[in-house]
């Protein structure tokens, strides 16, 4: 019989209760005791729960206070020495220091980095490697976990990531492959220590196995594997792989001294026959079938004839699972009250997976079923990007770029901003209050424009060229859209972790999207109104709204974007009819969907950049259009962004030392077309000072030229305050107009 696991669960709580804990702790407003104990009150239920639902054996490892690369962190002694004080007295506050600077005890410092898990929206703490980086294992708090849940009677699979993904995630001030051979004494220490607490299986997670891998790095892995074979032979280990197919990888991965091999067969379906092939004669082969990342029902039907003959011949070497670690689903259906039952029975979170697991194994022990559910004839992607082909704008930014300029008369090096303005605490009342039916829509209406007149009053003192709205009426760039658009289901419990307390409710594509009216329309006009100045119609592009979505799992998504793409092309269109003659589209998230597999990128980036420039095929050429995105890792992605031709990008730079401006300069086919580089971080409430901020100008305008260049802040305001946002914004306009002066 097949045996059913998962690689992780989410740690959030069904309620949320860890990023409250963790608030409440943060704030001083909870014993660090209670914390301890909300925390293993979760570990609890979430062992309770894999137990319940009949899995053979329950993860362990995979709770974490904030990150799970943090843990591993401490466990190797991997800290900078910077975070050492009070680290003695206090370890977990040491813990959060390094993920966010400052902790109810000790002073504050620089944190670590947050970067993006792989092509996920969860953010991990990047490990710093010094040179000379030494590691000292610390297990305390694995070992401690293990001990509670075999306590608690679970049959434990513990899950640590692989020292490969574990360093290849650091960054080095050297070359990090050349850290293994000090790491991996720390590794083999564990796995003893494991194997003493009683562990029988240690799931070892190597994603970057799903990448491009440099031949240093392939070949780390056997030699690597064998040292920590060798040093526990009795202990099983399960090589998990995620998010990626192996495709070269694959013989490596299965010839590994390993007991089984996990991989992802919602992202490479195609590779289960060629694992089943690779598969060592006792080694196990755990399939990830349903979709880790997705909030939909698995098709267990076609699963069931699809692995029925590997089950026959596998029998308890065969293992089911979910693609990945569940951290990236919501955490339990049942805690969603608001949906319709029609919307609901096509859903399953993570608890529900769990149950569909071992629905699937007891599936596999009867017949096949006959017709394995008829599976929705998916429309191509092909057919979807014909249809964008010839919609592009007409002229090119050389044609364009004149009629703009006569159009708008803007002075040399113009000030904007991104979008959003403060959203103060009365405003995020107010809003309460009009979901709750507290006031009526007219009221909140009224408070809305109050709040948008407000932000044009502002921005006209400060002497801005380009003013916004200011996003009064959006709590969130995508779910704002999301529903005003038809084919959106919002739930109301959806959350997925973002980084540490952060989280993330993601809308669910249903269905067809499409626009039953203007969504932005009424307010940017309402803001025109009130000057002379023009005014930013701002939205959020399609490949944002999609990545930033569950998708569908019936259509290809390419055909889900071009659907939005459709939608936010009349709202352009209207924008314009309204006299809205700026329009800037985000699509802060482009990045994060490329796929992992460079052999992928251009199938991707064929339809998103297409999509992209669908919403702005049919304006004028005098219309000028923006857009933005706030990261500054450009490189892998230049092409794509130059291909969307937007007349003006603005992007984040304030951190990136300049370096990233070159890549945008024009030196070797950089951005042709007008550029915004952020000139301060909106991120930190340090107000930039005009000197500050007019010596960094120069410097921009040394790499990029004069006539091409806008000034602004890195991204949105919503998050800071209106003093900050005040002086911040004055000294900005004061820099620009200083250097006019100078020219
Ligand atoms: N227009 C949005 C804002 O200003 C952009 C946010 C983003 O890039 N994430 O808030
Ligand atoms: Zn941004």
């Amino acid at each position: 019989m097949a045996l059913t696991h998962i690689l992780g669960y989410p740690r959030i709580g069904a309620g949320r209760e860890l990023k409250k804990a963790l608030e409440a702790y943060w704030r001083g407003d909870l014993p660090q005791r209670e914390l301890l104990a909300v925390g293993a009150e979760i570990r609890r239920g979430n062992w309770q729960a894999q137990r319940e639902a009949g899995l053979e054996l329950v993860t362990v490892g995979d709770f974490a206070w904030y990150d799970q690369v943090l843990n591993h962190t401490l466990m190797f002694g991997a800290v900078p020495p910077r975070f050492d004080e009070g680290a003695a007295d206090n370890k977990l506050d040491q813990y959060f220091r390094i993920a966010r600077g400052r902790a109810p005890s000790g002073s504050p410092v620089a944190a670590s980095a947050m970067t993006k898990w792989f092509d996920t929206n969860y953010h991990y703490l990047v490990p710093e490697f010094s040179a000379d980086q030494n590691f000292a294992l610390d297990s305390d708090w694995l070992l401690t976990e293990v001990q509670e849940a075999r306590s608690q009677g679970h049959n434990t699979k513990a899950v640590v990531i692989g020292p490969l993904t574990y360093l290849w995630l650091g960054r080095a001030e050297g070359d990090a492959l050349a850290l293994l051979p000090k790491l991996l004494p720390c590794y083999t220490q564990l796995l003893r220590e494991l194997a003493e607490a009683g562990v029988e299986w240690v799931q070892l997670d190597e994603p970057i196995l799903g990448l491009d891998l440099p031949g240093a790095w392939r070949d780390a892995f056997a030699p690597a594997y064998r040292e920590l074979n060798a040093a526990v032979p009795a202990l099983k280990l399960l090589l998990a792989t995620y998010f990626s197919s192996l495709q070269e990888n694959l013989p490596l991965a299965f010839a590994l001294p390993v007991d089984g091999v996990h991989i992802d067969c919602v992202r490479a379906p195609e590779e289960l026959s060629t694992a089943v092939e690779a598969l060592g004669p006792n080694q196990v082969l755990s399939a990830g079938v349903l979709n880790g990342r997705n909030v939909w029902r698995g098709d267990l039907a076609s699963w069931q004839s699809r692995l029925k003959p590997i089950a026959e011949q596998l029998g308890d070497r065969l293992w089911l699972s979910a693609s990945c670690s569940l951290l990236h689903c919501p955490v339990d259906l049942e805690t969603e009250t608001g949906l319709p039952a029609e919307q609901r029975q096509k859903l399953a979170y993570s608890r529900q997976k769990l149950e569909e697991l071992k629905q699937l194994q007891s599936l596999l022990q009867q017949d096949a079923a006959t017709d394995a559910s008829a599976s929705v004839a998916a429309v191509s992607s092909s057919t979807a990007l014909e249809e964008l082909q010839d919609t592009w704008r007409p002229q090119s930014y050389a044609e364009r770029a004149p009629l703009q300029a006569k159009r708008w008369q803007l002075p040399l090096l113009p000030t904007t901003t991104i979008g959003s303005f403060p959203q103060t605490d009365l405003l995020r009342k107010v809003r309460k209050q009009f979901r709750s039916g507290e006031i009526s829509e007219q009221d909140y209406r009224d408070h809305l424009r109050a709040e948008i007149a407000e932000a044009i009053r502002r921005q006209e003192i400060l002497g801005l060229d380009v003013l916004v709205h200011g996003e009064a009426e959006r709590n969130d760039m995508v779910e704002y859209f999301g529903e005003q658009l038809e084919g959106f289901v919002h739930t109301g419990n959806g959350w997925v972790q973002s980084y540490g307390s952060r989280c993330v409710k993601p809308p669910i594509i249903f269905g067809d999207i499409s626009r039953p009216k203007p969504m932005t329309v009424e307010w940017i006009s309402y803001a025109q109104s009130l000057t002379k100045k023009p005014v930013k119609g701002m939205l959020t592009g399609p490949v944002t709204i999609l990545n930033w979505s569950f998708p569908r799992e019936d259509i290809p998504r390419a055909e889900s974007c071009l659907q939005i793409a459709k939608a936010l092309r009349q709202e352009v269109l209207d924008l314009e009819e309204a006299g809205i003659g700026i329009i800037q589209i985000d699509e802060p998230a482009l990045r994060e969907g490329v796929p992992l597999r460079e052999s992928e990128h251009k199938a991707y980036f064929d339809w998103a950049v297409a999509c992209f420039r669908y919403t702005c095929s049919q304006v004028k050429p005098e219309t000028q259009i923006h857009t933005h995105m706030c990261y500054s890792n450009f490189n892998a992605i230049m092409d794509a962004i130059v291909a969307l031709d937007a007349d003006v990008i603005t992007i984040e730079s304030s951190r990136s030392d300049l370096q990233l401006l070159h890549a945008f300069s024009g030196e070797k086919g950089g951005y042709p077309n007008e550029i915004g580089p952020g000139v301060y971080d909106i991120h930190s409430p340090n107000v930039p000072q005009r000197e500050e901020l007019v010596a960094r100008l120069k410097k921009i305008a040394e790499v990029i030229p004069l006539e091409k260049l806008w000034v602004n802040p890195d991204c949105g305001l919503k998050t800071r305050s209106w003093a900050e946002v005040g002086s911040s914004l004055l000294n900005m306009v004061e820099a620009a107009r200083t250097l006019r002066a100078e020219l």
